[in-house]
Formats: structure tokens, sequence, C-alpha cells
């Protein structure tokens, strides 16, 4: 069943055509990953989606309704939510506090609590509810967007490049986490500079340059497309991403 879809999407800044006339489509489901060198407009394609944008043309579809250019938070109501690159939450509050503030609920304080305390336990973070969200590391930080993302109960989960700054060790553990959201049932639109991690978990793999997309396909047959590789010449994050 299609879930979403990108229609002709088309963002230009000036002179730059940042996402140049984007068409795909998402089925129930999937775990997809977007890659592309620097530059290349996956951030610029997961703006326009999420509402933070709004696009030049084309249109953003998700459950058979247009959703384009409506705000973030009518959008996230309807069961699309993204993360950003840099994590965001409040320094000065709590893990809890920042999870409790994203979710919205017609539950007791009560129940609330419980379910917050649920959801910082299946990220990992149950321990640290208490603690300050500015005195977290890194990994931790990622932990607590995926539950601030999981708070608003998503159906289709966009992830701007959650494994930045993360070792090796995080990036496996978090990688985890992500399945088994996937597994419960979320579709996962991804973002990821960190090609074997993203390559272990995706089954589809659609990759931009210079706005346009270039190809969409399994991952193996994406990592041995001529257009893939000619658009990462020179750029070092292909060679970074199989080397780290
Ligand atoms: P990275 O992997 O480095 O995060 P990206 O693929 O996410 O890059 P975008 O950040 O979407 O790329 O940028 C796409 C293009 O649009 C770039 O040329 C960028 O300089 C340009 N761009 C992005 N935002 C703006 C803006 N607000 N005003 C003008 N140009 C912009």
């Amino acid at each position: 069943m299609t879930m979403f879809q990108v229609e002709n999407l088309t963002k230009v800044y000036g002179k730059v055509r940042a996402v140049d006339d984007v068409s795909f489509s998402i089925q129930k489901g999937e775990f997809v990953g977007i890659i592309g060198p620097n530059g290349a407009g996956k951030t610029t394609l997961f703006h326009l989606i999420s509402g933070v944008q709004p696009p030049t043309s084309g249109k953003v579809i998700l459950n058979n309704e247009e959703i384009t250019g409506k705000a973030p938070h009518l959008i996230v109501q309807k069961g699309l939510t993204r993360t950003f690159q840099v994590p965001r939450p409040f320094q000065e509050l709590t893990v809890h506090e920042n999870v409790e503030i994203v979710k919205s609920s017609k539950l007791s304080v009560h129940e609330q609590a419980k379910q917050i305390d649920h959801l910082l336990q299946q990220v990992g973070l149950g321990s640290r509810q208490s603690q300050l969200a500015g005195s977290l590391p890194q990994g931790d930080l990622r932990r607590l967007e995926m539950a601030r993302a999981l708070a608003t109960n998503p159906d289709l989960l966009l992830l701007d490049e959650p494994f930045a700054g993360l070792n090796t060790a995080e990036i496996e553990s978090l990688s985890e986490l992500l399945l088994q959201m996937h597994d419960e049932g979320i579709t996962i639109i991804i973002i990821e500079h960190k090609l074997k991690a993203l390559m272990k978990m995706v089954k589809r793999v659609i990759a931009i340059n210079f706005g346009q997309l270039i190809a969409d396909d399994i991952p193996q047959e994406v990592v041995n497309n001529e257009q893939v590789l000619k658009a990462y010449l020179g750029d070092r994050s292909w060679d970074f991403a199989y080397n780290h």
C-alpha cells in the first residue's frame, strides 16, 4: 500500500535548484535510505516534506492526503515526524521532561508518566530520566531524539543523519534500535552519510545529486550505479563511509 509520495518536488533558492523535480513513493512498512554527496539537497527535501519550508512547486502526499506546505505541527498530527541533523533537546530540562513536552495526551498524569517511562526504557534511557539533557553524551542525545520522535506516535519517521557524531559502538546500538522501531511497524526514511551502516539496515536506497534523483534501487545496485559513483567522485564521504 502506498503510504507516502512526493511528486515533482522542487525548491529553488535564487540560482540553486536545491531539490529539482523529485518524485518517489514509499510503501507502508518500508525502510528506505537517502544518500547523496554534501549539498545534494537531502536535508532540503526533508524540510519540504515536513513543512519546515514550502516547496517552490510539486506535491507531498501522506495517506492519500495532500500535505504540501502545511505547518510542521499539523504534519506531525497526521503521523509524519522528522528528526534533525543536530539534536535539539531543551538542554535545561531533564530527559523525562524533554519527552513530556512533545507528548500530547489526554491521559492522566500518572498514565502519561508510565508511558514516557516505557518509551525511555525502550530507547535505553531508562536510568537517565532525571538527568539534564544538556549533560548527555552524543549517543544518548540521539536516543533522546528518537524518544521525542516516538512520543508523537509516528506512522512515518524521517531521520536526518542519526549516526552523525557517533562512534562505531554507538552506531551499532542505534541501528538495533532503529530496526526494532521498524519491526514494530514504523515506516522509516533515513538520510545517512555512514553508508556501510546504512546499507545494513535498509532494503532500498534513493540517491540524489544536485537536487535530482539519480538512483532508486536495492542497496547492492545503488552502490555500483555509475551515476552514483560519479556523483561521489572527489567527495570524501564515499571513501569515509566505506572505511569507517
Ligand atoms: P549535507 O549532506 O551536507 O547535509 P544536503 O544534501 O542535505 O547536504 P542541502 O543542505 O539540502 O544538502 O543543500 C542543498 C543545496 O541548497 C546546497 O547547494 C545548499 O547550499 C543550498 N541551500 C540549502 N538551504 C539554503 C537556503 N536556505 N538558502 C540558499 N541556499 C540553500
